[in-house]
């Protein structure tokens, strides 16, 4: 008989998790599972109400945070103590239908190693935001050797085997979506039609999803690095013919060198490139300063696992 966990990070979703348990009841009465909510340092009720519902009933499992430590360090959290031969993620706010479960443990059951959801539409977001996820994923997939397939989500349900797999990535900069595609094996996307949040607001802005997509970048793949030393190339080129040029043509015509724009124009354009590789070259030191530190990526301040 299957044993499914549940991960579930919290963050302020006091007025989610409630009704997010119920729906997993009525739509999991079928099926052995247990539930365990992370909560990631939410400044609201969200842990007392965690609390309650583990003190009543035997399925829930949580673990508290000492600080707010992000989502991807929930997931993390949440894969390291689960105990189901099945292991599902999903978000507290009901984006993610728990209807599909079903389906998803279906899937599994047929041979595949992941079952995961992919959302169709993304009705009652901004455009903004639909504009920049899309032009997110064509660069990623450009520039990286993933193919991340757009309007995956981090909701599914997979086998121990892959779980483990999942946290055989233990790095510290954890772009979830990039470690599932990463760790392969066989998938079944199941698709839906966008859900709003039951509750509360969902605490992307523009400006952390531009950096989150840059982590992602920075986290999945060099490419960026091999962009500067191209276009090093390419300029040193050009100037070395732009440098003949001008030698030629003092000696032959004996044209005087002139051009004060033309000088200004070249500075501004090499500083703005040196200064672009430089960031980039930054970035890529930042991340692997970050993992040589080798911090914890969590820090437990309570839990009611092994309680028993
Ligand atoms: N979340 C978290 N830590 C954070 C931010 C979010 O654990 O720092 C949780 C949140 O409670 C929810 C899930 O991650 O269960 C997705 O968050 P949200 O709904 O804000 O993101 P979106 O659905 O817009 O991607
Ligand atoms: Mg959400």
């Amino acid at each position: 008989m299957d044993f499914l966990s549940i991960v579930v990070p919290c963050y302020n979703e006091e007025e989610s998790v409630t009704m997010f348990l119920d729906d997993i009841q009525k739509t999991l009465v079928a099926f052995d599972y247990e539930v365990i909510f992370i909560n990631d340092g939410s400044s609201d009720s969200t842990l007392e109400i965690i609390r309650n519902l583990a003190d009543s009933n035997p399925n829930v499992k949580y673990i508290s945070f000492s600080r707010n430590f992000g989502k991807e360090s929930a997931i993390y959290a949440g894969l390291i103590n689960a105990t189901g031969n099945l292991v599902c993620v999903m978000d507290a706010d009901l984006q993610h239908p728990p209807n599909l479960l079903p389906e998803m443990i279906e899937a599994i059951s047929e041979g595949y190693d992941v079952a995961a959801a992919k959302r169709v539409s993304k009705k009652g977001e901004p455009a903004v935001n639909k504009l920049g996820s899309r032009f997110f994923y064509k660069l990623f997939n450009a520039v990286s050797s993933l193919n991340l397939v757009e309007g995956a989500t981090d909701f599914r349900v997979m086998t121990r085997q892959v779980s483990d797999a999942v946290l055989e990535l233990s790095e510290y900069n954890r772009f979830s979506k990039g470690i599932f595609q990463w760790v392969g094996f066989e998938t079944k996307w199941i698709e839906y039609e966008n859900v709003k949040r039951v509750a509360g607001d969902s605490t992307w802005s523009i400006w952390q999803l531009f950096k989150y997509s840059i982590e992602a970048i920075v986290a999945f793949t060099t490419v960026p690095l091999s962009i500067s030393i191209f276009l090093g190339a390419i300029i040193s080129v050009l100037a070395f013919i732009y440098l003949a040029f001008i030698v030629v043509k003092y000696l032959i015509y004996s044209d005087p060198v002139q051009g004060f724009a033309t000088t200004m124009c070249t500075i501004l354009l090499l500083g703005g490139i040196q200064l672009l590789s430089i960031g980039i070259l930054g970035k890529y030191l930042e991340k692997t300063y970050k993992e040589t530190k080798n911090r914890p990526i969590f820090i437990v301040k309570e839990t009611n696992i092994n309680d028993e």
